[in-house]
């Protein structure tokens, strides 16, 4: 599933294609969507110059002169920069055309990617208006997560995964960012120090940045025609270890279920 850092990578790698680009036509082959894609799409964004292109936790906000789009990559979507000769494929369901036939093509073969055309602040969209702060902005910071966890008792890798209170901490970034900041990952969110909330906050946003990073390499794939832009990997301390020794200490790490999700974390190393 495309993570926070897949959708900064994505924005990064197609923003220069298409800023200051008019949108000569749209092509939407299928709207089943994880929500329909309106029919008024068409009419609302062709003509329309794309000002700019931003993220703002996993959705793509692409600002024209009247509005804005707003894209989701869902469970398996990706974008990439095609030309428009190339032939679509089966899960290709969307296709922004720019001059020069440059085409902004979206393919998702699970469908649970969605566009949505607003006028409006798209800050105040129904998908977006209750978003928590963003995790690589100051917003988040020891003092943000010690003063809005205290009296919780939910477990601290749940508090930080909850997008009300931080975006885009996915589940493999929980689990590593918990390892780094030796914070077990069952422990109630309102009973860590503000001192470990600042380590937290710094980790989150390393073990992000890298990952952003590892992703930069793969940029010239969102004009690759051939492939398809894949989700990059990044050293993974423990997540996907269970049984392996901690790097640190050398103890097996242990894997848990929280939420329906699996934990993984060093029981000696992690208090
Ligand atoms: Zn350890």
């Amino acid at each position: 599933m495309p993570e926070l850092p897949e959708v900064e990578t994505t924005c990064r790698g197609i923003a220069p294609h298409i800023t200051g680009r008019t949108v000569n036509r749209i092509v939407v082959r299928n709207r089943n969507l994880r929500w329909p894609v309106t029919r008024r799409l068409e009419q609302a964004i062709t003509g329309e110059t794309i000002e700019s292109v931003r993220r703002r936790a996993k959705y793509l906000l692409m600002k024209t002169g009247s509005g804005t789009l707003i894209l989701h990559l869902g469970m398996s979507g990706s974008l990439r920069i095609v030309n428009a000769i190339v032939p679509p494929e089966k899960h290709d369901h969307v296709d922004l055309v720019f001059p020069h036939y440059k085409t902004l093509r979206f393919t998702d073969p699970r469908r649970f990617g969605s566009l949505h055309w607003t006028t409006r602040d798209p800050m105040q969209h129904k998908l977006l208006r209750d978003l928590g702060v963003e995790p690589l902005g100051d917003e988040l910071n020891g003092e943000y997560l010690y003063a809005a966890s205290r009296g919780r008792r939910v477990d601290v890798k749940q508090f930080i995964m909850n997008s009300h209170i931080v975006v885009g901490i996915g589940n493999i970034y929980a689990s590593e960012s918990l390892y780094m900041a030796g914070i077990n990952p069952r422990r109630a969110a309102g009973r860590i120090s503000r001192a470990k909330y600042e380590l937290l906050a710094e980790v989150i946003k390393e073990v992000l940045t890298d990952s952003i990073s590892a992703g930069g390499t793969t940029l010239r794939d969102f004009v690759n025609d051939e492939g398809k832009p894949g989700y990059f990997r990044f050293h993974l301390n423990v997540y996907g270890r269970a049984g392996e020794p901690c790097i640190s200490c050398q103890v097996p790490i242990r894997e848990i279920r929280q939420g329906q999700r699996s934990t993984f974390y060093c029981p000696k190393c992690q208090h």
